[in-house]
C-alpha cells in the first residue's frame, strides 16, 4: 500500500464548496490557489467585501 498511483493534491473551493484538483497551470502557485476557478475567485471578492459596513456617522 506504499506508493500507489500518483495522487494529485486536492483542495476544496470555499465559494462553490466543491473539491478541485491540482492543475498544471497552478504548478508554480498551488499553495496560493484557493478557488477552483477564476469565476469563484471573483465571486468571493465581490460577495466577501459587501459584508463590510463602514459607519462613518459621528454622534450628534
Ligand atoms: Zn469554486
Amino acid at each position: 500500500m506504499v506508493h500507489r498511483k500518483r495522487h494529485l493534491p486536492e483542495k476544496t473551493c470555499p465559494v462553490c464548496g466543491l473539491p478541485f484538483r491540482w492543475r498544471k497551470k497552478w504548478a508554480n502557485c498551488w499553495e496560493q490557489v484557493k478557488y477552483c476557478s477564476e469565476r469563484c475567485r471573483r465571486q468571493r471578492q465581490t460577495t466577501g467585501e459587501s459584508g463590510k459596513h463602514r459607519e462613518e456617522g459621528t454622534p450628534e
